[in-house]
């Protein structure tokens, strides 16, 4: 077997694509002008933040003046929590409603909310991996202000039923604010069809620049700001625009909505073969549910091996991919979302986030296919926990 290259952990990040880097680059060196001046180099920055503004709204179905740039997912989602929770205040709105497994930018704001005298309620998701809109219903209380359940988690790839959940919110008249990190590109998103208030987006996982954003603000709905300073983004959010990932952004997010269903039934077809081939291995399980999937999540729990060593393992066979633990914060703690599916710590700890995209071929799935049972066998020859596992089932 010949080595090769497979990149696959693209919830992570993706490689930016050739037309959005191409899009970028007469940003830098000639069209490189502040786009707050007044000179025709800034105006015409100003248009083409404008442009790329309207591409974003379309990609929603949302208005051009209901969206800003920030600097990432997770400014947007700070944003979404802490303004909705600021403005409502004075009404002595106080109670935020989140999920177990959201994403850390809402968890760890809302973790803050809580030191600052706010009631948060973390609602459970079953085993499938989705929560459930009626449990957001009776969790509803009069000081409710904010309702924030993500689109689809970039762990287990669930897509949660979002239009249901915006619906509660409306009728009982509290903002719902979804975090569609992972959803963008992959699904298609109406904002106005599926009730939402607020929503968050990040280029850097649909093949744009890492450190660009956006959040969509519905209108009539103003949030005080969270970055203040100069007048950029309609006073909304301060700080020198970031031209050349804005635009990128625009390229990005026109590309990622324009073919969802091909793309996703191309990209679904080589996730399944992932899913089917590793689940041949005795005890594994697939976390989350088949349906309602991201296209491009392969999520698999695989007992008697250790996530880490298995990332590693994986990495000298040429294949980036993730696992179930928070490795990237250097803690070894399982990951929230795979212990709130309820599985228990050494599972959790034994899980393989395989996250595909368009850019992948048949050939890299053959190859992962081939490289995984190989490691596996070869960890679990070497694991106590395996034999004492072998050992039971006997
Ligand atoms: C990546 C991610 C974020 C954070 O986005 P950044 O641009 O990296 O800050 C937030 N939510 C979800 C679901 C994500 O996958």
């Amino acid at each position: 077997m010949e080595k090769r290259f497979v990149y696959a952990d693209n919830a992570a990040t993706t490689r930016v694509s050739e037309p959005v880097l191409k899009s970028m680059l007469p940003f830098f060196t000639e069209h490189y002008g502040n786009a707050s001046s007044i000179y025709e180099m800034g105006r015409n920055a100003q248009k083409d933040i404008e442009l790329a503004r309207e591409k974003v709204a379309k990609a929603l179905n949302a208005s051009p003046g209901e969206i800003f740039f920030t600097s990432c997912g997770s400014e947007s989602d700070n944003w979404a929590i802490r303004g909705v929770c600021e403005k409502l205040a004075p009404k002595g709105k106080k109670h935020i409603i989140t999920s177990v497994f959201e994403h850390h930018a809402i968890l760890h704001t809302c973790q803050y909310m809580e030191k600052h005298g706010y009631d948060v309620t973390y609602l459970p998701i079953n085993e499938q991996g989705f929560v459930n809109p009626e449990d957001v219903r009776n969790a509803i209380r009069d000081d409710t202000a904010i309702v924030s359940i993500m689109y689809a988690n970039n762990e287990i790839g669930t897509i949660q039923p979002v239009k249901e959940i915006g619906a509660i919110c409306r009728e009982k008249k509290v903002i719902f604010h979804t975090d569609a990190v992972q959803a963008v590109g992959n699904v298609p998103i109406d904002v106005q069809e599926q009730n939402i208030d607020i929503l968050s987006l990040s280029g850097h996982k649909i093949h744009a620049q890492k450190g660009i954003g956006a959040i969509y603000i519905r209108k009539g709905l103003s949030l005080p700001n969270l970055i203040f300073g100069g007048a950029q983004e309609r006073n909304k959010r301060a700080g020198t625009e970031n031209v050349p990932a804005i635009v990128g952004l625009g390229t990005a997010i026109e590309i990622a909505v324009a073919d969802i269903p091909e793309r996703a039934e191309r990209v679904t077809a080589m996730r399944n073969r992932l899913i089917d081939g590793i689940l041949k291995l005795p005890r594994t399980r697939l976390n989350g549910s088949r349906e309602n999937r991201l296209p491009g999540n392969c999520n698999i729990s695989i007992e008697g091996v250790e996530g880490e060593s298995l990332l590693l393992m994986l990495d000298m066979n040429g294949i980036c991919a993730s696992s179930g633990s928070a490795c990237t914060s250097g803690s070894l703690d399982p990951s929230h979302v795979l212990l709130a599916l309820g599985l228990k710590h050494e599972v959790a700890h034994g899980s393989l986030r395989l996250s595909i995209s368009d850019e992948n071929t048949d050939e890299d799935i053959d190859y992962i296919l081939e490289v995984v049972p190989k490691v596996v066998e070869r960890l679990r020859s070497m694991s106590p926990l395996w034999e004492k596992i072998s050992k039971e089932q006997n």
